[in-house]
């Protein structure tokens, strides 16, 4: 479903990505961790081609990101992507927030992109918000929106950047909740996340990266957390420090 092949990339002289490999299968729910400034932002966001880089692969379904004749809105629609700040509409109500994008890029009419948009607010529990605008709600529930809005694009990955990370704590488990179920769902999901409940949870598969944008590991949920003896110093450094 989605291959990287030795990417790397430079913010002028510094590097920020080294050589990342790694494929997601459909289904799978890798969970991406690692410290401040490692580049799990930089590294999900080269998938929906958010961010260029300049060595290496990247497919997605089949499609070349790096492909200079790539159509990127298309790519982009196929790429669900949810952020630490949600990033709604804020001049936009939660209705339109959900139908915007299905209208201008996939060209649904305004009919088929409510009742698809609403269908998801509906699964997130928001049906009663429709018609407020984002600043009328709670960060979980702004959170759930732009999720919702993520899926009504039909995605055929879903890629999550921290999204728990600007929640009041209260609010962490409404947001874990919704994500959880699309993983018992079968969505294919890579999420940026030190929510190490997800990962056990739901989570298929560990990547934990190192500063200098290396990763450092790749392996099954169950060799990351029951076989400590495997896992490099710096992953237990870090693991003592979050668990
Ligand atoms: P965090 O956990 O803090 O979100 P991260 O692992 O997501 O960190 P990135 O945001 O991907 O890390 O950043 C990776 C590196 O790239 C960092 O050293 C950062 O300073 C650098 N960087 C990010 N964006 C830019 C930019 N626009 N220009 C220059 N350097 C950048
Ligand atoms: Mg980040």
């Amino acid at each position: 479903m989605i291959e990287l092949k030795n990417v790397s990339k430079w913010y002028g002289p510094v590097q920020v990505l080294n050589n990342c490999s790694t494929s997601i299968k459909k289904g799978e729910v890798v969970v991406v961790c690692g410290p401040s400034g490692s580049g799990k932002s930089t590294l999900i966001k080269t998938i929906n081609a958010l961010e260029p880089f300049q060595q290496g692969e990247i497919f997605v379904d089949g499609i070349a990101v790096h492909g200079k004749d790539t159509n990127l809105p298309k790519l982009r629609s196929r790429v669900g992507m949810v952020f630490q700040h949600f990033e709604l509409f804020p001049h936009l109500s939660v209705t339109e927030n959900l139908t915007i994008a299905q209208q201008k890029v996939l060209g649904r009419s305004e009919e088929e992109a409510h009742a698809h948009g609403l269908k998801y607010l509906e699964r997130v529990g928001l049906m009663a918000h429709k018609d407020k605008f984002p600043g009328q709600l709670s960060g979980g529930q702004q959170q759930r929106v732009a999720i919702a809005r993520a899926l009504s694009m039909d995605p055929i990955v879903m890629l999550f950047d921290e999204p728990t990370s600007a929640l009041d704590p209260e609010m962490v488990g409404e947001v874990l909740d919704v994500m959880v179920d699309l993983a018992n769902e079968g969505m294919t999901m890579m999420c940026v996340t030190h929510e190490m409940g997800f990962a056990r949870k739901v989570g298929s598969r560990v990547i934990f990266m190192d500063v200098g944008g290396k990763i450092l590991e790749d392996c099954s949920k169950d060799e990351f957390f029951n076989h400590p003896e495997n896992r490099q110093p710096r992953t237990k450094e870090f693991l003592n420090k979050i668990l």
